[in-house]
C-alpha cells in the first residue's frame, strides 16, 4: 500500500494551489475522481478577479493575493494571471456599500453613458472598482500543479475516495479502483463534495451546500465591446462582461441549490440571464453560443472553511471557496499550509487573521 504524509481529496484550484504550498516538506498525493483535474467548479468560472466580492473577511484573502497574481514569482510563472478591466456596480438607487478598505469611485450618468454605451436610462449611477480583473485560471490551475509535480508531488486521476478510516497509524483510504492509500493527513478539497467526502471519512459535515450558477456566452449587434468594465448591478441580479469583439459572458446571478454533480445549464436560467440583460444595455442579441453551469460551494456563514476538524484530527479542510477560489487562492493556500503544517503565516498572509475561516467555529 504506497504511503503519503498527506494525501488531498480534489485537484481543483484548492487541492491544487494548497498542494502546490506543502509538497516541497511533505509526501503528497492529489486524488481525483475525473479524468482530468479542474474538470468541476474550477474549469467554469467567470474568471474574474473582483476585490469587494464575497464581504470584508474574504477581501482580506483577495486582497492579499493580487500581487502574486499580477506578478508572480518567477519560479512560478513567466507572466501574470491578471488582465485589467475594472468593474461598474450600477444601480437605479443607491449606490451598493463595498468593504472599506476597496479602492472605489461614483460614476454618474453622463460618464457611464461614455463607459457603457447603449447602457439604458434607469440606471443611474455607478460605483467603479478600477482593480477589477480577468483571471487566466487555466494557466493559474496549471501553474500551482506544476509546482506541485516539480516538488514531487504526485496526481493520481481517476481516483475516486469511497470511504477512509482512521487509525493510530494514520488514515486508510479506500479508492473506487479497489486501491488503497495511506496518509497521516487527509485534506477535503472536494468542491461541492466536500461534505459527502467528511461522511466517507466518519466526519461530521459543516453544512457545505453546492449552489449551481449559470453562465452564457452571447453573440450580441455591437462590436468593441471586449475590454469594457464587467458591469453589474447593486441588488446581485446579472452581471457581463466582454470575452470577444461581439461576444459577452453573461450570469443571472444565479444561486440554485443542489446536490453536487456534474452541473448543466437550465433553459429558464439562460432565458432569465438574456430577461436582463435586455433591462441593461440595448445591444441587440444575435444569438446564444454556448451556456454552462458551475456549483458554488458555501458554508453556513459563506466563509471558507481552512483547518483541522475540531472533533477529527488528522482531517484538514479546504472547502466553501464559493464564487471566490479561484481569486483568493495563492493566499488561502498559503494560510491552509501555514495551518496544516503547523507554521508561522507567510508574509503574504501576515495581515490576514485564520480565525474567521476555522472550522471549530461551527463547534
Ligand atoms: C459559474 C461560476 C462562476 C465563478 N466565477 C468565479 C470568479 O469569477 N472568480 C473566482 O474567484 N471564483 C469564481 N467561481 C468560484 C470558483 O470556481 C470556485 O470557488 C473554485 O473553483 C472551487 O475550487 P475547488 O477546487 O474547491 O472545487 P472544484 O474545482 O470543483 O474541485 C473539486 C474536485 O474534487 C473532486 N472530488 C470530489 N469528490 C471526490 C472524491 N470522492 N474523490 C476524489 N476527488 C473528488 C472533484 O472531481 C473536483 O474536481 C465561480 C464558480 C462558478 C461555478
Amino acid at each position: 500500500m504506497s504511503e503519503f504524509d498527506v494525501i488531498i481529496v480534489g485537484g481543483g484550484i484548492a487541492g491544487a494551489s494548497l498542494g502546490a504550498e506543502i509538497a516541497a516538506t511533505r509526501r503528497t498525493l492529489i486524488i481525483e475522481a475525473e479524468d482530468q483535474c479542474g474538470y468541476h467548479s474550477t474549469g467554469r468560472s467567470a474568471a474574474f478577479f473582483l476585490e469587494s466580492y464575497g464581504g470584508a473577511d474574504v477581501a482580506k484573502l483577495s486582497k492579499a493575493s493580487r500581487d502574486f497574481l499580477k506578478c508572480p514569482p518567477q519560479d512560478f510563472a513567466d507572466v501574470g494571471f491578471l488582465h485589467m478591466r475594472g468593474d461598474l456596480h450600477v444601480t437605479e438607487d443607491d449606490l451598493p456599500d463595498l468593504p472599506r478598505q476597496v479602492e472605489t469611485r461614483v460614476v454618474e450618468r453622463s460618464e457611464l453613458e461614455k463607459m457603457v454605451p447603449g447602457i439604458r436610462p434607469k440606471w443611474r449611477r455607478a460605483l467603479f472598482e478600477p482593480g477589477c480583473a480577468d483571471i487566466d485560471v487555466a494557466a493559474l490551475h496549471a501553474a500551482f500543479l506544476r509546482r506541485f509535480r516539480r516538488d514531487s508531488g504526485i496526481i493520481s486521476t481517476r481516483s475516486r475516495l469511497v470511504a477512509a478510516r482512521r487509525s493510530t497509524a494514520g488514515w486508510v483510504l479506500d479508492l473506487a479502483s479497489g486501491e488503497q492509500v495511506k496518509a497521516s493527513v487527509l485534506v477535503d478539497a472536494a468542491g461541492a463534495w466536500a461534505d459527502n467526502v467528511a461522511r466517507d471519512c466518519g466526519v461530521a459535515p459543516l453544512g457545505i451546500a453546492p449552489k449551481r450558477r449559470t453562465m452564457v456566452q452571447l453573440r450580441v449587434g455591437r462590436s468593441g465591446i471586449k475590454d469594457l468594465p464587467l458591469v453589474d448591478d447593486s441588488k446581485g441580479s446579472f452581471y457581463f462582461k466582454g470575452e470577444g469583439d461581439r461576444t459577452v459572458w453573461l450570469s443571472p446571478h444565479d444561486e440554485i441549490e443542489s446536490d453536487p454533480c456534474d452541473a448543466a445549464p437550465e433553459e429558464i436560467d439562460v432565458a432569465t440571464a438574456i430577461d436582463r440583460f435586455e433591462g441593461v444595455v440595448d445591444w441587440p442579441i444575435e444569438r446564444v453560443e454556448r451556456s454552462w453551469a458551475g456549483l458554488r460551494s458555501f458554508a453556513p456563514d459563506r466563509l471558507p472553511v481552512y483547518g483541522f476538524d475540531a472533533h477529527e484530527p488528522g482531517f484538514f479542510w479546504c472547502a466553501g471557496q464559493g464564487g471566490f477560489g479561484i481569486q483568493t487562492s495563492p493566499a488561502a493556500a498559503k494560510m491552509a499550509a501555514s495551518l496544516l503544517l503547523d507554521e508561522a503565516p507567510d508574509p503574504m498572509v501576515a495581515e490576514v487573521s485564520a480565525a474567521p475561516f476555522l472550522p471549530s467555529r461551527f463547534g
